[in-house]
């Protein structure tokens, strides 16, 4: 899995690459809290390892995370090439819709 959408394999160069449809839930696996700012980004900030209730696992930007397990949603669109997701305010359960 790639993002953002690459139209070769990354690994074999091949083509062309089946796109698939992930998300918007998961679960998030660890994440730290970040307390530097850097030129994309303003401190504090988090990030993390997310598990979407299809399987994959993301490295990502994350907000409000305040214990692992906890249910997010990815939210909006692309920024720069990182991809949002947020502390999921309900309690619908993981591959609910949403
Ligand atoms: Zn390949």
């Amino acid at each position: 899995m790639t993002i953002p959408i690459r139209r070769v394999c990354p690994a074999c160069g091949n083509q062309p690459v089946a796109e698939t449809t992930y998300g918007p839930r998961g679960t998030v696996e660890s994440w730290v809290d970040l307390q530097v700012s850097t030129d994309a980004y303003q401190a504090p900030y988090q990030v993390g390892f997310v598990t979407l209730s299809e399987g994959p696992r993301l490295f990502t930007r994350l907000e409000s995370v305040r214990s692992r397990d906890q249910a997010v949603r990815l939210a909006g669109e692309p920024d720069r090439d990182t991809y949002w997701f947020v502390a999921d305010p309900t309690t619908t359960p993981i591959g609910g819709q949403g």
